[in-house]
């Protein structure tokens, strides 16, 4: 079995500055696992601008953003890349047990950070009723088929949800050609941010239904038309406020969840309602030596904050060797 100093999983914005940050703290031997083909995470399909105000004081793309830590990563002899490298178990004493091509391999690292993103909330979470056609897409997937695959998943849509993909993929459909013909949201207000809500809603003249659910989907083949329905504050349906909107896809945009299936298996403490690891200080974990940072850490509204997350858990990974 392969020993390394420092082993980081996940190539994202997190990934990326904490290995920049380890190595820059004098850490020599760090190897990054990244299940992808490139490095960039999420960033690569989030075409739009948006990111590096706080961080580079600067409007990028999420590609332009990710770049900026790709760039430097290359330079750096102690980083050594593995991309199309799946971690797929990880023990509390360290031991990560990943897939490459071919190949089933082991590596103990003396120090390891997770930096694993987060993943989309369903339909299933959000029980909505009625059949299972094809149509139905999280917000996330959808913006991969069009900004990566340059698939244009539907015609004529109705969002779920006003987080910002959400938001940002009505845009995103509206300049493709395609009609959105709603968002439903069943909180008061925006779950995203205002400028999101201007320029990717507001700006489009897309109605908006607050303290509105979506209560059934109908569709044989493709999704056909969806009920919606007003709820009062306590969530509870309105009677006599039901309506129909035909529709042939339906985005699910209703919230993010930490990826911490490897934390769960080396036995790091979760809190089971937020999927984050149970910590004392910001990015330490129940098990010394295993750190977590960026979006499987807490899901963060910018990358920003992200950024500057995970060049603290790439510090602390490098002060705990220095300690050993
Ligand atoms: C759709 C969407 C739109 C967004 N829009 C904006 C925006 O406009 N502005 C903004 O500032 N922020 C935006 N964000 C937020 C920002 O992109 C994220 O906060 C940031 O990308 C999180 O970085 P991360 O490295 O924690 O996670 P990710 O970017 O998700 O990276 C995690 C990486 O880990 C890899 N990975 C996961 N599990 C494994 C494993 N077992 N083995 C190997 N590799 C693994 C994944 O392949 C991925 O590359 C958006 C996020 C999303 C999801």
């Amino acid at each position: 079995m392969r020993e390394r100093e420092l082993v980081i999983i996940g190539g994202g914005p997190a990934g990326m500055a904490a290995a920049l940050a380890a190595s820059e703290s004098g850490v020599r031997d760090i190897l990054l696992l990244e299940r992808d083909q490139f490095l960039g995470g999420i960033l690569n399909q989030c075409v739009h601008t948006g990111f590096g105000l706080e961080y580079f004081k600067e409007v990028l793309t999420g590609p332009e953003y990710a770049d900026r830590f790709i760039k430097k990563i290359g330079d750096r002899r102690d980083i050594e890349i593995s991309a199309r490298t799946f971690a797929v178990d990880l023990t509390g004493a360290k031991v990560v047990t990943y897939l490459r091509p071919g190949l089933l391999e082991r590596v103990r690292a003396k120090a390891i950070i997770l930096a694993t993103g987060c993943r989309e909330r369903t339909r299933e979470m959000v029980h909505i009723a009625g059949s299972r056609p094809a149509g139905i897409y999280s917000a996330g997937l959808a913006q991969k088929l069009i900004n990566i695959e340059g698939f244009l998943p539907g015609r004529r849509a109705v969002i779920v949800g006003s987080g910002d993909i959400g938001l940002i993929m009505a845009r995103r459909f509206i300049l493709e050609g395609a009609e959105v013909r709603a968002v439903i949201e069943i909180q008061k207000g925006s779950r995203g941010l205002v400028r999101n809500v201007v320029q990717c809603v507001e700006d489009f003249g897309i109605p908006m239904y607050f303290r509105h659910k979506i209560s059934r989907i109908y569709g044989r083949d493709r999704v056909e038309k969806v009920d919606i329905v007003k709820v009062d504050e306590d969530l509870k349906e309105v009677p006599g406020s039901f309506f129909q909107i035909e529709c042939d896809t339906l985005l699910i945009s209703v919230g993010l969840i930490p990826e911490n299936e490897l934390a769960e298996m080396a036995g790091v403490a979760l809190d089971k309602r937020t999927n984050s690891p149970v910590c004392d200080k910001l990015n330490h974990t129940s098990i010394p030596g295993i750190f977590v940072c960026g979006n499987s850490f807490k899901v963060y509204d910018v990358a920003d904050s992200v950024t500057q997350d995970s060049v603290l858990a790439g510090q602390q990974a490098a002060e705990y060797l220095k300690g050993l």
